[in-house]
């Protein structure tokens, strides 16, 4: 189990109540949203790792404490955790890199930068905090400032990942979005786009990536600077079904009008052969909606 941040009951229901089933609980840092139930899971009997700072931010001693350190490896149960230094305004963050012997894992959350390169990783998750763009202007100065210096921004997120290898990676997880200053659905299309890989955003909010890896590998272009970009080129066929999916899947004319305002400009741009299609279906959606409130 990686985190603990949420009541102990909802780790159980989580769970389907088979908390013995679990062999270990990672906790990247002390901050409640992480490390919640970290007593309460203990009492439970599940064994939980964390750093020395972590540890006593969280008031943990007894016997299940299992004190780690920063490129100290690790096993628990049949996975073996390298620890890495975060960015984070809260002493001793860490991320695990977690292997089960075939696929590799990176978790890192609460970080506004990660100094470390990965290699043959299957699957990132990773934080996706905020974009510089959707910063919600009316936020609070000092909020913000906490934001950018310890919360990883969908832009940096971008770099991060065009900088590993991403030849083996099968998924990339978006974790941890702060409600007003992100936008789901621009930040997973974003981080497709740049990577070619399949998106999905935070657990609860799981939905189907918005492109299936498909046998059309991403190919490697380079952009101005010449530096390797990952990009898969969508054909206008798959733009045509994600937006309509978009569409579908919008329920209020509000969401709808915000949504088209928002990417009127892409769809022309990506599927100029579909916009009159799109534009009927959106049309229809917006008089089904209507339809449903008048009644
Ligand atoms: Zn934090
Ligand atoms: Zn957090």
């Amino acid at each position: 189990m990686i985190e603990c941040g949420v009541s102990i009951r909802r780790i159980r229901e989580c769970l389907k109540f088979r908390l013995t089933d679990v062999c270990g609980c990672l906790v990247s840092h002390g901050h409640g949203d992480h490390s919640k139930a970290v007593l309460d899971v203990q009492k439970a009997g599940v064994d939980c790792y964390m750093s020395e700072e972590t540890a006593q931010a969280v008031g943990a001693n007894g016997h299940r404490t299992h004190i780690i350190e920063p490129l100290k490896q690790f096993r628990v149960g049949q996975f073996t955790v390298m620890p890495f230094e975060t960015e984070h305004d809260c002493a001793g963050s860490l991320g695990f890199l977690i292997s089960d012997g075939t696929s590799k894992l990176v978790f890192a959350t609460d970080t506004f930068y990660i100094k470390h390169k990965f290699v043959g990783i299957s699957i990132f998750a990773v934080e996706c905090n905020y974009s510089k763009e959707t910063l919600s202007p009316d936020l609070d100065h000092a909020v913000k400032r906490r934001l950018l210096r310890s919360h990883f921004s969908l832009e940096n997120v971008i770099q991060f990942l065009q900088a590993n290898d991403l030849s083996q990676c099968q998924a990339i997880h978006l974790l941890h979005l702060s409600d007003a200053n992100s936008d789901a659905e621009m930040f997973r299309r974003r981080v497709m786009q740049a990577t070619g890989k399949p998106v999905y955003v935070g657990a609860d909010r799981a939905r189907q990536p918005l492109h299936r890896a498909d046998n059309q590998a991403a190919h490697q272009t380079r952009n101005r600077a010449n530096e390797p970009v990952w990009s898969h080129k969508m054909t206008q066929q798959e733009w045509r079904d994600t937006f309509l999916g978009d569409i579908q899947s919008l329920y209020s004319v509000k969401l709808l009008r915000v949504w088209a305002a928002r990417w009127a400009e892409d769809i022309k741009r990506d599927c100029p052969d579909y916009v009159d299609e799109i534009r009927a279906a959106y049309v229809a959606r917006i008089e089904e909606l209507k339809k449903a409130c008048a009644t």
